[in-house]
């Protein structure tokens, strides 16, 4: 009896002893002051670092599609549902990009949850039209990969977080006017290094048509196999007239994307190699989805100077 007494006296004291240490390691929904911050649930991977950029140690981000993801085929789990509804704010890229998560966004949108969308922050005109033989069938996503459009994106974000957290609206506008310094140095590295490639070399073969909006920005004539939606199949007619396209003007290289099969890039290169002519694979671009740092490419401005390195050396 009395020993008994003095083993349950050692296990309070090391659960005493446990308490403290699991309060001393403090809470990750807190910023350094101890306010509860921010939590704050998006979809893509490129949002997700948007958002750790303009919400410092405010915001705790949680990003549900990780590096390699398709966004355009991600279909939410159960935890992503329940992370979404227990979210202070929700912030998604619009633009039919997250199709799978539509029905879950209206809804929210409808019962006037907290959730806004990049979509939003661009004006309709400055957003491309997809077209394939002639008709609009949609509108293109990817705007990411248009410096002006992502500051809108960056200044949109900041606003949602200054309404939802206005004790620290100072702090995320200051982080945004940061973020603009830096897209504007990415800005001119990357005109830097296209300023090694030729003009008429300016043609970016890829899987599925991500980078339209890079195309359009830096001269780029741009052709994605599979057209704007990942989700689509490339028919035969696509990869013959984009080999013809290879062989017509001696281009040497295609790309694969970290986030889409390469099954169409292979065909491509067969369709090419059996008109006695050849076509490499130039490297992986991040597209729809950022890579990690180990890549280089973990955040987007290193996984923009990425893509841009990778298709200046195997196009020039
Ligand atoms: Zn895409």
């Amino acid at each position: 009896m009395r020993k008994r007494k003095r083993v349950n006296g050692r296990l309070l004291t090391l659960i005493a002893f446990l308490l403290i240490f699991i309060g001393a390691c403090g809470d990750s929904s807190e910023d350094s002051n101890g306010e509860e911050s921010l939590n704050v649930v998006v979809t893509t991977t490129h949002l997700s670092d948007l958002a750790q950029d303009i919400g410092g140690e405010h915001v705790q981000v949680t990003g549900l599609m990780g590096p390699g993801v398709d966004p355009h085929g991600y279909e939410p789990t159960p935890s992503d549902i329940d992370a979404i509804h227990q979210a202070d704010l929700v912030g998604y890229n619009g633009l039919h990009l997250e199709a799978m998560f539509i029905d879950i966004f209206e809804k929210m949108e409808e019962s006037n949850s907290e959730i806004f969308a990049l979509e939003d922050a661009v004006r309709e005109e400055d957003v491309l039209d997809y077209t394939y033989e002639g008709k609009d069938l949609e509108k293109d996503p990817h705007i990411w990969f248009d410096i002006d459009l992502w500051k809108a994106a960056a200044q949109l974000t900041a606003d949602e977080f200054s309404r939802l957290d206005p004790a620290h609206e100072g702090a995320y506008q200051a982080n945004y006017e940061d973020y603009v310094f830096r897209l504007d140095e990415l800005n001119k590295e990357i005109e830097d290094k296209l300023a090694e490639l030729p003009e008429d070399k300016r043609i970016l073969i890829t899987a599925h048509d991500a980078f339209s909006y890079f195309g359009e920005n830096y001269g780029f004539q741009v052709e994605g196999i599979q057209g704007i939606n990942s989700q689509t199949e490339a028919g035969t007619g696509d990869i013959s007239l984009t080999a013809d396209l290879v062989i017509e003007n001696d281009i040497k290289a295609c790309f694969i994307e970290s986030s889409i099969s390469d099954r169409n890039i292979q065909a491509l290169i067969e369709a090419v190699e059996a008109q006695g002519a050849s076509l490499e694979i130039g490297g992986e671009l991040y597209s729809d989805a950022l890579g990690t740092d180990e890549d280089e490419a973990g955040n987007y401005f290193d996984a923009y100077r990425t893509n841009v390195a990778t298709i200046v050396d195997a196009l020039k």
